[in-house]
């Protein structure tokens, strides 16, 4: 009796372990949160979700992307602080809950998202923070002397991901479009689709030539950050086609972080078998 229990205490134990051990690289990456200010009027901020823009004009604040668990009150500290009177007008790339839990503390201001429905916000994320307003295809609006362009470029990463460009500074926030050395999370249900992945990075990067990037998830950098996740695309399939070993790939993406178990090199090979197979 003594020994079985010590068994399952070990087992248990051991279960324990392996679970922190998996999920700690993503936790430690949520937790994550880096201020870098920008320029005079542009906030960036890493981790705690997706990464964040904050633009503060004269009569309203931009944020982009809000956050979630300690993150996103994090953000909204930061803000407000930022804002003090001025109206914030927050725009979610995508209804993901790391780029969009925070919603419901800006409250009474413009919450903007690509053209979901309804009811796929309410099944992701409930009914508290639902945008206020659904851009189907472009929306321009002036923040202090920036010309902020927000894109729906429709399905990809999921139904309706939306882009970002700050017209004068160049700069492009890619949502979950591109993420960097973080594993994509594919999606049935939310529309994931590599081949329009590809498609709408190609045609993004073409329309603003950005000078700067910045991913959902990880560093900024320029065009070349594109290659980079194009090539781990490129990669993946190649494993799914069976022209090359995954032990291989998987180890060159070892260093990527898994969105808890739901991604990884494996899951997204099993994606593009999956695509492939259409
Ligand atoms: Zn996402």
């Amino acid at each position: 009796m003594k020994k079985s229990i010590l068994i399952a205490t070990a087992i248990l134990f051991l279960l324990i372990i392996f679970t922190v051990v998996k999920i700690y690289p993503f936790i430690s990456a949520m937790s994550k949160f880096e201020v870098v200010e920008y320029d005079k009027n542009l906030t960036l901020v890493f981790g705690g979700g997706g990464n964040t823009g904050i633009l503060t004009g004269e009569k309203e604040v931009l944020v982009i992307d809000s956050k979630i668990m300690g993150g996103k009150s994090k953000l909204f500290e930061l803000v407000k602080q930022k804002a003090g009177n001025k109206p914030i007008i927050l725009v979610n790339t995508h209804l993901h809950a790391d780029h969009s839990q925070g919603n419901s503390l800006y409250k009474g201001n413009t919450i903007i998202a690509g053209a979901y429905t309804k009811e796929q916000w309410i099944a992701e994320n409930g009914e508290e923070g639902m945008p206020t307003e659904w851009v189907k295809d472009s929306k321009e609006i002036q923040v202090g002397d920036e010309t902020v362009i927000i894109r729906n470029k429709g399905q990809a990463h999921t139904y309706n991901d939306t882009v970002v460009f700050l017209k004068k500074r160049k700069i492009l926030f890619f949502g979950d479009l591109l993420m960097i050395g973080m594993h994509p999370f594919l999606k049935k249900k939310d529309g994931s689709s590599i081949t329009l992945y590809l498609k709408k990075q190609n045609e993004t990067m073409d329309e603003f030539q950005p000078e700067k990037i910045v991913p959902g998830h990880g560093r900024t950098g320029d065009a070349e950050l594109v290659k980079e996740f194009q090539e781990y695309f490129t990669d993946t399939k190649s494993v799914a086609e069976g022209k090359s070993e995954p032990d291989k790939i998987e180890e060159k993406y070892k260093h990527w972080i898994p969105f808890l178990s739901m991604s990884g090199t494996r899951e997204t090979i099993n994606y593009w078998r999956e695509e492939l197979k259409k």
